[in-house]
């Protein structure tokens, strides 16, 4: 009997490949290891419709038991991996160790922690997880003064939902600009304004000094660093997250910002690969560079890049597609749709197409005359057009993104 295919981590990585190893007729063992005492669920509500009520618990599942039984996958929960022994193709859980054939790290992302006084305050919450979501949503009846720390994409999206339910919000940022290590300067501008005429205070290149806190350990505001306090039952730190790779690093695995992994999702360690939120790979729209992606697209195509090559090593096979995906994310903000494309390495020329004082427009990126990224605000037809261009490495002129009335589906 063959040793099975191991996933560690129970997120988006894990179901997908789960999926498309059954689809690829790999016949073999799998299991799931997940620390999660959860059936494994769709992390991008948590920060929109979850924490206000607009979606439950069993929506967010992404597969009922059934799913893994019928499949004759063996999905453990509650079960954190401790340490992995690559020379024994092991890994060792609290109570009992495991080997396997192929090991697939899919252990996602930590949230970033802020090293700052009153952090541990109640009232002061993180979102990375279910159990963070609920907590949050749990508190926030009877909350009126929100303040989110980061003005990333969670931050904005729980800031805009909470808005929604009447919370005054305040979002504080160090940058100059919000979203501002992801999407073009004029969807920053866009988004700042349109949140503050929703009624959210925006601070940008600002940072906190401390959270204060009641004689009862309750947050009750946060304090500027020109000392005022804003006042706030409810703070919410959302300052990006780190790659989870303490368990590949122990292993002697190679990380930087990351496991390392090629264009097939393959480790340093033979047998071993890594995918998704905790995966550092070469991109091609990166120009080749090591980037670590924390999308959903990334994670679903990952796992099926090792899937493909799995499945071709059990078919004696090896043949199997890299990862050369075309990346794309999104972010709903409010009623806003905001969807992304490509990478924006290397940019040096901006075109906007559409009318952002309309509410709809896209930014096109270029390095010289060649397409790189595509920022389109409740624009999906541009997104959609635009992972065809970057797929087919089509590049639209300049004159052709700006005029509205050319149909730019006549170039692919
Ligand atoms: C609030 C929120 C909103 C988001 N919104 C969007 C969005 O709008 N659009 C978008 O494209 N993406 C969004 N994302 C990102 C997207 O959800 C992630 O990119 C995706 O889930 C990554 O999948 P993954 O499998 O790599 O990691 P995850 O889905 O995070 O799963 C990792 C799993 O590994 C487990 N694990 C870690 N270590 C161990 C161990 N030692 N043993 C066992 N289990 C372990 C973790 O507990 C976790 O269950 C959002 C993420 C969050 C948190």
């Amino acid at each position: 009997m063959t040793d099975p295919v191991v996933v560690v981590g129970g997120g988006q990585v894990a179901v997908q490949l789960c999926l498309a190893l059954r689809k690829e007729k790999y016949q073999g063992d799998i299991v799931v290891l997940s620390e999660e005492n959860e059936l494994p669920y769709h992390r991008p509500p948590l920060s929109k419709a979850y924490i206000t009520g607009k979606t439950d618990d069993e929506k967010l599942v992404m597969r009922p038991f059934s799913f893994y039984e019928s499949r004759n996958i063996d999905l453990k929960l509650n079960t954190a991996v401790t340490a992995i022994d690559c020379d024994r193709q092991t890994v060792h859980t609290q109570n009992s160790a495991l080997k396997y054939r192929y090991l697939v790290l899919a252990t996602g992302a930590l949230a970033r922690q802020l090293p700052i006084e009153g952090k541990d305050a109640n009232g002061v919450f993180e979102l990375r997880d279910l159990p963070d979501a609920r907590a949050l949503k749990a508190h926030l009846d009877g909350a009126a003064d929100v303040v989110v720390i980061g003005a990333g994409f969670i931050g904005l999206e729980a800031a805009a939902a909470l808005r929604q339910t009447g919370c005054r919000v305040t979002v504080f940022d160090t940058a100059d600009r919000v979203m501002g290590r992801a999407v073009s300067p004029e969807v920053s501008q866009w988004f700042t304004e349109t949140h503050t005429q929703a009624g959210i205070n925006i601070l940008l290149n600002e940072g906190i000094a401390r959270i204060a806190v009641d004689s009862n350990h309750q947050v009750c505001g946060v304090v500027r660093q020109n000392g005022e306090t804003v006042s706030a039952d409810t703070v919410l730190i959302g300052v990006g997250v780190l790659p989870h790779v303490e368990l590949a690093d122990s292993a002697g695995i190679s990380c930087d910002n990351g496991i390392v992994v090629d264009e097939y999702c393959r480790t340093s360690t033979p047998a071993v690969f890594a995918a998704g939120d905790c995966a550092s790979h070469p991109n091609r729209f990166a120009g080749g560079r090591h980037v670590r992606l924390e999308s959903v697209q990334n994670a679903t195509d990952q796992a099926r890049t090792i899937a493909g090559v799995i499945a071709a090593a059990d078919q004696g096979d090896q043949s199997a597609a890299p990862y050369a995906a075309v990346p794309w994310f999104w972010s709903d903000q409010a009623e806003h749709s905001l969807q992304m494309t490509g990478l924006a390495y290397d940019v040096n020329g901006r075109v906007t197409r559409g009318d952002p004082d309309a509410g709809s427009f896209s930014v096109f990126q270029f390095n010289g005359a060649q397409l790189v990224a595509v920022d389109s605000v409740n624009a999906s037809r541009d997104h959609m057009l635009a992972r065809k261009m970057l797929a087919s490495s089509v590049s639209p002129s300049f004159e052709q993104v700006a005029d509205s009335d050319f149909d730019l589906k006549t170039l692919i």
